[in-house]
C-alpha cells in the first residue's frame, strides 16, 4: 500500500513513442504509471530531442551493444531524458525530500542513479556503474516522449521557481551538461578560452564561459547562424574553418603560444586534431564530444610535447541549480536555442531536423 496525492483526472492511458529496435519505434496507446510512494509522475509539457535519441534510433553499437560492446539500451522503451513537467501525483515521502508538491513545473536530472553502486555511495552519482539514463532503459527509466513520466524514487528532481520561463525548460538538461564541461574547465580571469562545435550544448558553453569573464572567449563552427548567435551570447571572436585557418588564428591572437582552454563540442574528429594544435602547452583540453567514428591523433602531443591536463565531461553534477538560476534570471538565454515545437505524433520528422541541423539547433516534442 503505498500514499501519494494526484489531482483528479489522470487518464488511465496515455500516447508514448515506445522503441522496440533500431528503426522501430512506434506511437502507442500504453498505460499511464502507476507510482510509489517515493515517487512523482509528471505531466509532459515538453521534452527536447537529443542526437543521442537519433543515434539510438539509428542502432549505434555504443548503446545497443555489438562491435564488441555491451548493450547499454534495454527495449522497449520510452525515449527522451530533456523534459520538464507539472507534478501530478506526488508519494508521501517524495514530497519531503524534493520539496514538490501538486502543480508545481519540475525538471530531472538525466541520470536515474542506483544509490547503491560505488560511485553512488560516494557521492560521484553521475558516474553510476548501472548508468540507468532516462529514455534508454524501458521500466527502470522510461523518458518523455510520452504524456506523462514516472520519476523513479532516486531521480534527481528540481523545482522550477515562481516566474520561470517555461518555454526554455526543455533547455535545462543541455545547459547542465554545458555547465558542468566549463566547470571541468576552471576557467580564469586571464584564460583565452575556445569552444569547438556550436550545437546546443556549445551555444550553452559560450553563455556559461561568458559568466566566468575570461580574457578571451573564441567559438568556432562551419554554421554562419550558429556563429553569429555565438557572437550574440557573448563570444569575442568567431571563427569559421572553412573560411580560414582556425589553427593559424587562434595562434595569431596569442602572440603564438595558443589557447589555454580548448572544449571539444563538435562531435566531429577534425574539432580534437584542431584543439590539439591551437592549444598552448599546459593548457587544458575538455573533451565532451560523442563521436560516431574513433578519432587518431598525435598522441604524444598531449605528454612529450605540451603536458596537457585533459578532462572528460559527462552529464550535470551539481549543475542543474545553476542552470535553473541562469535561465531563470536571464544571464544565459536559449529562446534562439529551440528553433523547434512540433507535436509528439512527429517524432520522426523531429529526428530528421536534429539530424540535418541545417535550420534546427533544438527541436522539442510537445505531447
Ligand atoms: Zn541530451
Ligand atoms: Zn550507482
Amino acid at each position: 500500500m503505498s500514499f501519494y496525492e494526484t489531482i483528479k483526472e489522470i487518464p488511465k492511458k496515455m500516447k508514448a513513442v515506445v522503441a522496440y529496435a533500431p528503426g522501430d519505434y512506434k506511437l502507442e496507446e500504453i498505460n499511464v504509471p502507476n507510482i510509489g510512494d517515493e515517487e512523482i509522475l509528471l505531466k509532459v509539457s515538453g521534452c527536447g530531442v537529443c542526437a543521442g535519441d537519433v543515434k539510438a534510433y539509428h542502432g549505434a553499437p555504443s548503446l545497443w551493444g555489438g562491435n564488441g560492446q555491451p548493450s547499454w539500451i534495454k527495449p522497449p522503451f520510452i525515449p527522451g531524458h530533456e523534459f520538464y513537467g507539472k507534478v501530478v501525483a506526488i508519494g508521501a515521502n517524495a514530497k519531503n525530500k524534493y520539496k514538490l508538491s501538486l502543480g508545481d513545473w519540475a525538471v530531472s536530472e538525466q541520470i536515474v542513479p542506483c544509490g547503491k553502486c560505488g560511485f553512488c555511495l560516494e557521492g560521484n552519482y553521475w558516474m553510476c556503474e548501472i548508468h540507468n539514463i532516462f529514455g534508454f532503459q524501458g521500466k527502470v527509466a522510461d523518458g518523455a516522449f510520452a504524456e506523462y513520466i514516472k520519476l523513479p524514487k532516486t531521480a534527481r528532481n528540481y523545482k522550477l521557481p515562481e516566474g520561470f520561463p517555461l518555454k526554455v525548460a526543455p533547455y535545462v538538461e543541455p545547459l547542465g551538461c554545458a555547465i558542468h564541461a566549463i566547470e571541468r574547465a576552471e576557467i580564469q580571469f586571464y584564460d583565452v578560452v575556445v569552444i569547438a562545435g556550436l550545437g546546443a550544448l556549445g551555444l550553452g558553453m559560450v553563455q556559461a564561459a561568458r559568466l566566468k569573464n575570461p580574457k578571451m572567449l573564441i567559438a568556432i563552427d562551419i554554421k554562419e547562424k550558429r556563429l553569429n548567435l555565438a557572437k550574440e551570447y557573448g563570444a569575442h571572436i568567431i571563427i569559421n574553418p572553412k573560411e580560414e585557418d582556425a589553427v593559424l588564428k587562434v595562434k595569431e591572437l596569442t602572440n603564438g603560444y595558443g589557447c589555454d582552454v580548448y572544449v571539444q563540442a563538435s562531435g566531429h574528429p577534425n574539432g580534437t586534431i584542431q584543439g590539439l594544435q591551437m592549444i598552448r602547452k599546459l593548457g587544458r583540453y575538455i573533451e565532451f564530444s560523442v563521436y560516431n567514428d574513433q578519432v587518431t591523433v598525435d598522441w604524444s602531443i598531449i605528454g612529450d610535447r605540451k603536458e596537457l591536463d585533459i578532462r572528460g565531461a559527462h552529464l550535470s553534477p551539481r549543475s542543474y541549480e545553476s542552470a535553473i538560476r541562469f535561465l531563470s534570471d536571464g544571464s544565459i538565454k536559449a529562446n534562439d536555442i529551440i528553433t523547434h515545437e512540433l507535436p509528439l505524433e512527429k517524432y520522426k520528422e523531429a529526428f530528421h531536423l536534429v539530424e540535418k541541423g541545417e535550420e534546427s539547433i533544438k527541436v522539442v516534442l510537445i505531447p
